[in-house]
This record gives structure tokens, C-alpha cells and sequence, in this order.
């Protein structure tokens, strides 16, 4: 019952989406069957782009060293900085959900907040693909008005965002605690059935009714004690690396 309360919660969204699936089956079947053929012909555009994306992302992240990124994309490059994001924004191609692995991969490695609203908006809005079949369409004139009015508007959010929002407000990396502490877990997924505290009571304490890791030191016999707390957590969100 705890798994299926957990899995319910891990995947709200989900569960959004089929509700809304089952409320056309019900309330307006004739738009079921185009619904579902809408929905498929976006599974297919993500699988086709996704893994080609998480490819190149997972690269940079084990080439790219993390000073590179901070020089190039950090809260120090100044005008360089946010360059460098409008160029990587501009010529981009692909879906915007494309971009925020990477943006994802950037600010785990240091680029700052300003930068990530460049990448993202000018990805979004500007950039080159879009700007061509924009021309086509609306011709030349409409394209650069809209493209001075809108690098500017874009500059102005990153500025702002950078403002208001700091790095320490982004849900936490768990995949880079992972890589980091030989024990962790994501509380955010915690349903607080307290079993790891439990079964390993000297590296997990419940808090506010969710685990924290309460130690990173290793004496004999806690290894098979946290593999069975990794084993039973309903949540399946204690990461062991010994
Ligand atoms: S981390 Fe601990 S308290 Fe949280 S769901 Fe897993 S076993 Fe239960």
C-alpha cells in the first residue's frame, strides 16, 4: 500500500494526464482516438530526439571540465558569458525540452542563472531555424523588429531571474550527491514510513517525517544493514556507493 501510495505520488503528473485521458474517453469520445494519436506523435518526436540529446549532454559533462563551463557560462563571465549562452541558444535546433538537460548538465558544472534564461529563451524563441522559416513566412522586416525587441526582453530576464532566484533554490542534484557521498537519498520521493532509520538507525534519522542521512562513516556490518534499508525503502531513493 506504502509502494502504491509512493508510486502515485512519484508520478502525480502522470496520473494527471491519464485522468484527463479517461474524462475525454467519457465526457467526449469522437476526440479520444485524435488525443491519443496527438500524444503518440509527441512520444515518437522524444524518443527520436531525447536520447541523441541526453548522449551529447552526458559527453560534455565527462569532457567538458567544470572550470571550462564556469569561465564560458559562470556568474563571473560577464558580457562573454551571456554571449556565449545567446550563441548556444541561437544556434540550437530541436524542441525546447531538449534544452533543459543541457541547461540541467551547465548549471550543475557552474553556469549561472542569467546565462540558463539566455540559453533557454533564445532556444525558445530566436533561434536560427526559427528565425529563417519566420522571415519566410512574415517577412524580413517582422523578423528583425521582433528579434532586437525580444534579445532585449531576454537580456532583461536573465537579469531579473538572476535577481530573484539563486542557485540554492533549484531542486537539489541527487545524481551529483550520488557521485559524491558514499550514501544519500532524495527526501523530495520520501513517504516517511521510517524503515531505513529502522533497519540502520546509526546513518538514518527520520526528520519532519522524511530520512536525512544522518552519517557517511562506514564501520563493520553497516554495509549489509544499508543494503537492506536501499532493498526495503518502498521509494526505492537510498543511493549506496561503498
Ligand atoms: S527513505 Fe526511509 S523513510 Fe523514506 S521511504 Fe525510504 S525507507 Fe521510508
Amino acid at each position: 500500500m506504502t509502494f502504491l501510495k509512493s508510486q502515485l505520488k512519484n508520478n502525480r503528473f502522470l496520473m494527471i494526464v491519464i485522468l484527463a485521458y479517461v474524462a475525454v474517453g467519457i465526457f467526449s469520445p469522437d476526440k479520444f482516438l485524435p488525443s491519443l494519436g496527438n500524444t503518440w506523435y509527441y512520444v515518437k518526436e522524444m524518443l527520436m530526439i531525447m536520447p541523441v540529446i541526453l548522449l551529447l549532454t552526458s559527453l560534455i559533462s565527462a569532457w567538458v571540465p567544470k572550470e571550462t563551463i564556469e569561465n564560458a557560462f559562470g556568474k563571473n563571465s560577464g558580457i562573454k558569458g551571456s554571449l556565449f549562452a545567446f550563441l548556444l541558444g541561437s544556434f540550437s535546433a530541436g524542441p525546447i525540452y531538449a534544452a533543459f538537460p543541457v541547461c540541467k548538465m551547465l548549471l550543475s558544472k557552474g553556469a549561472s542563472i542569467a546565462n540558463i534564461v539566455i540559453i533557454l529563451s533564445t532556444w525558445a524563441v530566436i533561434k536560427i531555424p526559427m528565425l529563417i522559416t519566420e522571415s519566410k513566412f512574415l517577412g524580413p522586416e517582422f523578423m528583425v523588429v521582433r528579434w532586437i525587441l525580444t534579445t532585449l526582453a531576454i537580456f532583461l530576464m536573465g537579469y531579473i531571474t538572476s535577481r530573484f532566484v539563486k542557485p540554492e533554490d533549484l531542486p537539489a542534484d541527487d545524481e551529483a550527491a550520488a557521485l559524491v557521498d558514499p550514501l544519500s537519498l532524495n527526501p523530495d520521493y520520501c513517504v516517511g514510513c521510517g524503515l531505513c532509520a529502522k533497519i540502520a538507525p546509526s546513518h538514518f534519522k527520520m526528520v519532519d517525517k522524511k530520512a536525512t542521512v544522518i552519517s557517511q562513516t562506514l564501520s563493520s556490518g553497516d554495509g549489509l544493514a544499508i543494503k537492506d534499508a536501499v532493498a526495503k525503502c518502498p521509494s526505492q531513493i537510498i543511493r549506496f556507493h561503498p
